[in-house]
């Protein structure tokens, strides 16, 4: 049965969107069979997946929501695009706007895209959901089905209270709607080699909820290729495979196996 994991925090620029990317790559490297879905309106993941233009996509995630909305039937294949780096992807693009707002009136508003990632879900190893940078219904949906959650934070500031209210939110998820997610925990992003921030700022976390949440060792250091990378549609294992991004998001998908084989011992 594949796992789910949730890229999360409302704040945007922390790295979620390319830490899906090179997590879901990483993972397929390792002959994972991966899925990324991308739950942000703005696109961007599907655009770093080598989609420029997300809104000209026929099917998206916002059309096969629309269609469990409707109770129409889908396809297990419906919609998902093919990576030449050995991943799949279901696209987003700015119709998840629309969705979010029709919604509402809907029964059971935060268990739609668990309804549709149930029909999928033995298919992956991984599947990789990025969030929107707002705790909006569709995070909550996000949330709602996935096993746990990853949560970048950028080194360069730290937003203590936006935290504590994703913490809080992700509680109130794990009580009300989905007993079984956990944090995966804390990945410190954006670490600038020439400051002691990185250094400070996991002290501070650490000493905030370092004894209920894992804050990961392994930091993804700041470089100019990553930035690169997503503009170009491929990952940073393909534009600078031997440099320090590529070396940091090696080590997390690692880390994220290991836990899975350790959590499996008990
Ligand atoms: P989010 O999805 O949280 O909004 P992104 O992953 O889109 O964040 O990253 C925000 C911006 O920072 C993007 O332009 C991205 O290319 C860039 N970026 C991400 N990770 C790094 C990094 N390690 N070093 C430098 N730039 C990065
Ligand atoms: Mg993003």
């Amino acid at each position: 049965m594949g796992k789910i994991i949730a890229v999360a925090n409302q704040k945007g620029g922390v790295g979620k969107t390319t830490t899906c990317a090179n997590l879901g790559i990483c993972l397929a490297k390792e002959g994972k069979k991966v899925l990324l879905i991308d739950a942000d309106s703005q696109g961007s993941l599907t655009i770093s997946m080598g989609y420029p233009q997300p809104d000209q996509l026929e099917v998206s995630l916002a059309t096969i929501l629309g269609k469990v909305i409707k109770e129409e039937e889908i396809m297990p294949t419906e919609g998902i695009l093919h990576h030449e780096e050995g991943i799949d992807i279901l696209p987003g693009n700015i119709e998840l706007s629309g969705l979010e707002v029709s919604l509402v009136n809907v029964m059971s508003r935060e268990q739609i895209l668990k309804q549709y990632v149930s029909l999928i879900k033995d298919k992956y190893d991984y599947i990789i959901i990025d969030c929107m940078p707002s705790l909006s219904t569709l995070t909550i949906n996000v949330l709602s089905c996935a096993d746990s959650v990853m949560i970048p934070v950028q080194a360069a500031y730290l937003p203590v209270k936006g935290l504590e209210q994703l913490i809080k939110t992700i509680s109130k998820v794990k009580r009300h709607l989905n007993p079984k997610i956990e944090i995966e925990g804390i990945l410190i992003t954006m670490v600038d080699g020439r400051t002691n921030y990185a250094k400070d700022i996991t002290t501070m976390l650490r000493e905030a909820y370092g004894r209920n949440i894992k804050i990961f060792e392994n930091h993804i250091p700041m470089s100019v290729r990553a930035q690169e990378a997503s503009t170009q549609g491929m990952s940073i294992f393909r534009h600078d495979p031997k440099g320090k991004v590529a070396q940091a998001y090696q080590t997390l998908t690692e880390e994220v196996i290991g836990s899975e084989k350790w959590c499996k011992q008990y």
